[in-house]
C-alpha cells in the first residue's frame, strides 16, 4: 500500500457531470483536491451516446456557467477552443447533441489537474481526529493507494437497474440500454427485438431499431407497463421543479411525504421527450403508406413478468394487467430500457457507526448536501448524488448541478464564494 502523506482539503469519488462540475470550480481557487474516477477517461452514459440524440437541457447547464460565467470550463470556451465558434453560432441551438456535451466534459476532465482518471475508490475511513483515509486501486498498475484529506465528496451517480424476471441471461442477447452502443451491432442479424420500458432511452433505442428494421428485416416490439407511451412534461413553468426554489420547498417535508410525491412525479423526468415520440409516429407513418404491413408492435399495459430461453431464442411471459391476461411472447433479443438506480457504494454503508440512514437503508443529507454524522465532526462527507429521497425530482437534473457544486464550494472554503439566491423562479412552491 502506497499512503500519501499530504492532507487533501477534499477528494471527490466519482467524475460524473456533477463531481467534474465541482472540480472545474474549484479549479480557479486555493483548494487543494483530487477526484479520482476509475474508467480510464471521462465517458458521460457511452453506450448511449447515440448520434442525433440530443441534451434535454439548454447548453447553459455545462459544468460552470451557471455559477461564474467567466470560469474558463465553460462550454462556450470549449466551442472557441475547438475554433467551432462560428459554426455553434449559425446552429442556433441550446440542445447541444449528447456527443457533443461527452466531448466538452472530456475536454474539460483533460485540463483540471485534479482529475485522475483510472483510479477506483476502494474504501473510506474516519480518522479519531475527523480526518479521512480513502483508499484507492490504481487500475493500470494493480497497486493499493491511499490519501488524507479533510472533506469527501460523492458523486458515484447511478447504475444500471436489471429487473429480476429478466436476469441471467446471456448479455448479448438480454441487455440493458446503458449497453445500447457496444451491442446493437448484435441486433442487426436477429430475427426479432423487443424493447422492455418507456423511458426516453426506451424510446431512442426504439426509434433506431425501427430505422434499421427497413434494411435489417427484423420484427421490433415494445412493451411498457406503462399505461401509455407517455411525453415528458416539459412546459416552462413545469421546469421550475428544477430550481433550488424546490428544493427549498422539498427538503423539509417529513420522509413519507416526499416518497410519495417523487413516485408521483414519474413524467417529469421519466417520460419521453416530445420530438423522439414525433420522429417514432413520422417513420411509423412512412413505413405504412400504401397500406404495407408494418412488422411492428406497441404495447403499453404490459408487465414483463419472467424469461427463458426456448427455441435459440427468449420467451417472455408478459401481463396484461387491465385485461388480467397472461401471454408469451417471443424474441430473440431483449433491449431492456427500465432505468437506473443509485449507485451507493458499499462502503458507505461500512461507515453506519458514524453516519445516520433512514429505516429504507438510505442515507440521510442535510440541506446542504453533508451526510449527517451520528456525532459533531470537523469534516464531511458530502453526497453530490444518490439524493433524490431527500431533495427531489431535480437532484439528477444537470441544471441543478452548478447550483448544488456552489453550496459545496462555499462549504468546503467557508466563505461565500458564490451568491446563493432567496429566490430563481417565479412560481412560490409553498
Ligand atoms: C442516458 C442518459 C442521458 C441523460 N441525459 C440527461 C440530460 O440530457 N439532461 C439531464 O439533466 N440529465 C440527464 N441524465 C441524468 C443525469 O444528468 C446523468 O445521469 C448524470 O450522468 C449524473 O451525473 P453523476 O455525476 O451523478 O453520475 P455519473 O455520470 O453516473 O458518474 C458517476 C461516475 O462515478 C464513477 N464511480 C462510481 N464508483 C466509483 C468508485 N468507487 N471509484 C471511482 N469512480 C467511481 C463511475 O464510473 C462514473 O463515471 C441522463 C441520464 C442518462 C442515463
Amino acid at each position: 500500500m502506497e499512503q500519501q502523506h499530504e492532507m487533501y482539503d477534499v477528494i471527490g469519488v466519482g467524475i460524473g457531470p456533477f463531481n467534474l462540475s465541482l472540480a472545474a470550480l474549484l479549479d480557479t481557487q486555493d483548494v487543494k483536491a483530487a477526484f479520482f474516477e476509475q474508467k480510464p477517461a471521462f465517458a458521460w452514459h457511452p453506450g448511449m451516446l447515440i448520434e442525433g440524440t440530443k441534451l434535454q437541457v439548454p447548453f447553459l447547464a455545462d459544468l460552470v456557467t451557471m455559477a461564474d460565467p467567466t470560469n474558463p470550463h465553460s462550454f462556450l470556451n470549449y466551442i472557441s477552443q475547438q475554433g467551432r465558434m462560428y459554426q455553434f453560432y449559425i446552429l442556433q441551438r441550446l440542445d447541444i447533441p449528447r456527443r457533443e456535451y461527452n466531448d466538452y466534459c472530456k475536454w474539460a476532465s483533460e485540463r483540471i489537474e485534479s482529475c485522475r482518471f483510472g483510479k477506483t475508490v476502494t474504501g473510506i475511513e474516519r480518522l479519531e481526529d475527523g480526518h479521512h483515509l480513502v483508499n484507492v486501486r490504481d487500475e493500470g498498475s494493480g497497486k493499493e493507494e491511499s490519501y488524507y484529506t479533510k472533506h469527501v465528496v460523492l458523486g458515484t451517480g447511478s447504475s444500471p437497474a436489471l429487473p429480476k424476471s429478466l436476469q441471467g441471461m446471456p448479455e448479448e442477447d438480454v441487455f440493458h440500454t446503458a449497453d445500447f452502443e457496444i451491442q446493437r451491432h448484435t441486433c442487426r442479424a436477429a430475427s426479432s427485438i423487443t424493447v422492455v420500458g418507456s423511458g426516453q432511452s426506451a424510446a431512442e433505442a426504439f426509434r433506431e431499431l425501427l430505422r434499421e428494421q427497413r434494411t435489417c428485416g427484423f420484427r421490433l416490439d415494445w412493451i411498457t407497463r406503462s399505461p401509455g407511451f407517455a411525453s415528458m412534461e416539459e412546459s416552462k413553468l413545469n421546469l421550475e421543479h428544477f430550481s433550488p426554489d424546490y428544493i427549498d420547498y422539498f427538503y423539509p417535508l417529513p420522509q413519507e411525504k416526499k416518497d410519495e410525491i417523487f413516485d408521483s412525479q414519474g413524467l417529469y423526468y421519466k417520460g419521453i421527450s416530445e420530438h423522439t415520440i414525433t420522429d417514432i409516429y413520422n417513420l411509423l407513418y412512412e413505413y405504412s403508406v400504401g397500406g404495407e404491413a408494418l412488422n411492428v408492435g406497441l404495447n403499453p399495459l404490459t408487465k414483463v413478468t419472467g424469461i427463458e430461453q426456448k427455441d435459440g431464442g427468449y420467451e417472455l411471459t408478459c401481463y396484461h394487467y387491465q385485461k388480467e391476461d397472461t401471454y408469451s411472447h417471443q424474441t430473440d433479443k431483449v433491449v431492456v430500457a427500465t432505468g437506473y438506480q443509485p449507485n451507493i457504494p458499499e462502503f458507505i454503508h461500512e461507515l453506519a457507526d458514524e453516519i445516520e440512514f433512514d429505516e429504507q437503508g438510505r442515507y440521510k443529507v442535510t440541506k446542504d448536501y453533508r451526510l449527517v454524522e451520528k456525532k459533531e465532526t470537523p469534516y464531511n462527507i458530502f453526497a453530490n448524488s444518490g439524493i433524490t429521497h431527500t431533495h427531489g425530482v431535480g437532484s439528477t437534473n444537470l441544471g441543478l448541478a452548478v447550483f448544488r457544486s456552489k453550496v459545496i464550494v462555499n462549504q468546503l472554503l467557508g466563505e461565500e464564494v458564490y451568491t446563493v439566491q432567496d429566490s430563481y423562479v417565479f412560481q412560490s412552491f409553498d
